[in-house]
């Protein structure tokens, strides 16, 4: 039988941008740091009594300036063995760069019998994957910046300026874009906002802001109804509890009620929520709306490695509305006021008391506020807290005890405007959106996606965003693998920092969007999104007397992450039901968990988040999100809207797994190591009460409306717990989409 050769492929990321790498490549000294036992001996290499010669092969110049190829022959001088050839294509990914690894082997005749030729193959892959992987991690011991001495400001302590000095050494484009943008006091906002969520993930809290007192004396007059803490989200909610309900309703924040520093993206069809509410209408959100543009694509890089080609789906109804975030907030404050709402700036909440009646129910709620220019603090009483507090709320800390969410996305970006104008991919054409499109394979082991939304004028609002997930199977997770190799970082970095993302940011835009010549940012947008993985209306039991909306309360989509659109598709729902609960004297734990914004379709798109997060090999993200987007593009635009605008039905959700396990059998195979075996279990758990609650909502759907009004009357009559449960679930089904089929 003829010597048949072979070759092993592998892909791998380098932490080194493409020039470094090459050079690092053609080090010897790296060579002799793999494991293959071998050793220098002149200009030969000694290994297992035999000697090696080593010899570079003259490769063609890469047409693509963004490329390398190189290729070496290893010979052994002692027998007539064909030598090894290895080729290794380097692909540019601006902060790293991809390698392309092909080995080339010829299997000797006396492996005839094809079970062991196919053995031997199987022996020489994982030879293979073994040296790429100590090839990748000798390349990161070279390249992994040298951390250095804490930056030693406590909070509070410096002022801005002093604070961006003693950064500009780690993070050298950041400080720099900033000061053009006139921005500094946002370094302040962002380094507090690191070290808060450093404190999530430590699992800390204070357990001190929060008591239930039994017996308490509560006021005979309430000062209000509902208290709502923080100014974001909870405002939209205020309002309608004021305006459509009559409620008396007081709302505070730290800062100025209705300052927001990001901007959001919508559809119409889920901003007609507010106007069917009455709060606004069409014609006071005009100013509101920035800009309306007729598409929105979602985008995977091809990877060179990949051979899944590229797909593109177009949505021309997702998120395609971009808003004036703090226009839109402004609006509400003065619907909120105009409906007798109290509201107060510049208070900061300190601590929750819960007086309850020998009954264990509870009387009333007393809120301890810190009003900024005073010493002394205030108390207000009311039936209830409403917590819109944010992701960092320190009441959603406690309830969860330090374990708040399932994952997060560390979001940076700017607004900025200059963008070369065109039709290609790095021009900005203002009539189109960018969802989700990532230009390359890992960077840092984390795959980068981008988001890019007109706005008004030239201006382009730009994330850059990566997806990590905090627990698995409940369990905490280890932290972030990887640093870019950008500049030395201080010691005490937090893990998924921003400013860290900003510097990438700023040095990976250009592979996004190019700039033109009168290019400039305007402002910087950041934040860290949060997403929780909930098998259950609330996974941990409220604090009596509080309710979270919003990001405290985190029933967003873990995919698509996008809190405010929940909140607006949501707050019909849960404003009708808060308004029920009072009414009928509802309010404790038990009953408000009816209260909220979970969709039992969401806790689905965890397992989907969880593989836009690398796991192996730097183009399997890629890769796979293009079979799903091929097959999503498959079953129709009305079916992908759907499941971006969280209205995934049963059939639609069997059909996406399906048709994807088709076009992509591997997903069978990574699912265990991706999600592990807890993951899998939760992935069973959350399809098995996804079924049940869409056999009961088709059940509901074919008994009809005349059956949903008796079930009201009757529930209504006898018990208004059961009434309580009765529309929750309905309103359930109506935000889904589930009963409109
Ligand atoms: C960069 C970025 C882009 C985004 N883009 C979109 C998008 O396009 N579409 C979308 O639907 N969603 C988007 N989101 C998500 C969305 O912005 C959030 O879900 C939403 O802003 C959460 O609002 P919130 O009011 O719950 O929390 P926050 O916006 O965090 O507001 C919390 C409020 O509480 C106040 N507060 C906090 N602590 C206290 C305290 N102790 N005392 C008093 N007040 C306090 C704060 O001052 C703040 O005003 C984006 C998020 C980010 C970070």
């Amino acid at each position: 039988m003829p010597p048949t050769p072979i070759t092993i492929t592998d892909y791998i990321e380098l932490a080194a941008p493409l020039a470094e790498a090459e050079t690092l490549l053609h080090d010897e000294s790296l060579w002799s740091q793999l494991p293959i036992k071998a050793e220098r001996n002149g200009t030969f290499w000694h290994y297992q009594g035999d000697l090696y010669a080593i010899n570079p092969v003259p490769m063609p110049p890469c047409p693509d300036p963004h490329q390398r190829q190189m290729a070496w022959q290893i010979s052994n001088l002692g027998a007539s063995h064909t030598p090894i050839q290895i080729t290794i294509t380097l692909y540019d990914a601006v902060l790293v760069c991809h390698a392309a690894v092909a080995v080339t082997f010829t299997l000797h005749p006396t492996f005839p019998v094809p079970g062991i030729r196919l053995w031997h193959r199987w022996n020489l892959t994982q030879h293979v994957r073994r040296y790429c992987s100590a090839l990748v991690n000798r390349v990161r011991e070279r390249r992994l910046p040298q951390t250095v001495a804490p930056v030693s400001f406590g909070l509070g302590e410096a002022d801005a300026a002093t604070l961006a000095d003693a950064l500009r050494p780690y993070y050298p484009q950041t400080i720099a874009a900033f000061e053009q943008m006139h921005a500094l006091d946002h370094l302040e906002r962002i380094w507090k906002l690191e070290r808060g969520w450093q404190h999530i993930l430590n699992g800390e809290y204070d357990p001190t802001i929060y008591a239930i007192e039994p017996n308490r004396p509560t006021p005979a007059i309430l000062d209000f109804d509902l208290i709502y803490a923080g100014g974001g989200l909870g405002l939209l909610h205020a309002v309608v509890m004021a305006r459509c309900y009559g409620w008396r309703v007081m709302l505070f924040d730290r800062g100025e009620v209705g300052c927001v520093h990001r901007e959001w993206n919508i559809s119409r069809d889920e901003l007609a929520a507010l106007v069917q509410l009455g709060i606004v209408t069409w014609a006071e959100l005009a100013p509101v709306i920035m800009r309306e543009y007729r598409d929105g694509v979602v985008r995977f890089a091809a990877s060179p490695h990949s051979p899944i080609p590229e797909y593109e789906l177009w949505l021309p109804t997702v998120l395609n509305v971009a808003l004036d975030a703090g226009a839109l907030l402004r609006l509400m404050r003065r619907k909120l006021l105009e409906a007798g709402g109290t509201i107060l700036d510049n208070h900061t909440f300190r601590r929750v008391t819960v007086c309850t009646t020998r009954r264990q129910q509870i009387a009333s709620i007393a809120v301890e506020l810190a009003p900024q220019h005073s010493s002394h603090s205030e108390v207000w009483h009311a039936r209830l807290l409403l917590d819109g507090m944010g992701s960092t709320s320190p009441l959603a800390l406690l309830r969860h005890a330090g374990t708040p969410f399932a994952g997060v996305c560390p979001t940076v970006g700017t607004v900025a405007r200059g963008f070369e104008p065109g039709r290609t991919r790095t021009s900005v054409d203002p009539t189109l959106g960018d969802i989700l499109v990532s230009v390359a394979d890992t960077q840092g082991n984390r795959q980068m996606i981008w988001e890019g939304f007109p706005g008004r004028d030239d201006e382009l609002t730009v994330y850059l965003f990566y997806y990590a997930a905090l627990t698995e199977g409940g369990r905490t997770r280890r932290k972030p693998a990887d640093l870019f190799p950008l500049a030395p970082l201080p010691l005490d970095a937090p893990d998924y920092s921003l400013l860290e993302l900003f510097e990438a940011y700023f040095a990976l835009l250009p592979s996004y969007k190019q700039p033109a010549a009168d290019f400039g940012h305007i402002k910087p947008v950041y934040g860290y999104i949060p997403g929780r993985h909930s098998l259950s209306r609330h996974d941990a039991p409220l604090l009596a007397g509080v309710l979270p909306v919003g990001d405290a309360a985190a029933q967003q989509s873990p995919l698509t992450f996008c809190g405010f659109g929940s909140h607006v598709r949501n707050v019909g729902r849960t404003t009708s039901l808060l308004d029920y609960a009072l009414r009928h004297d509802l309010t404790s734990p038990r009953h408000l968990q009816r209260v909220t914004a979970f969709q039992v379709n969401v806790s689905l798109n965890w397992v989907f988040s969880r593989f836009m997060q690398p796991w192996s090999r730097p183009h399997h993200v890629n890769e796979l999100q293009n079979a799903f987007l091929a097959t999503l593009d498959s079953l129709g635009s009305d079916l992908a809207t759907r499941f971006f605008q969280d209205r995934m039905r049963w059939h639609d959700y069997n059909q996406v797994v399906w048709y994807t396990m088709e076009r992509y059998p591997n997903v069978f195979l990574i699912a265990f190591p991706v999600l592990g075996i807890p993951g899998v279990w939760q992935w069973f758990c959350d399809y098995v009460r996804f079924s049940l609650a869409a056999a009961t909502a088709h059940t509901a759907h074919r008994a009809g409306a005349s059956i949903e009004a008796a079930l009201l009357r009757v529930s209504d009559q006898y018990a208004a717990e059961l009434g309580l449960r009765v529309r929750a679930a309905y309103a359930e089904w109506r935000t889904m989409g589930w009963l409109d089929e």
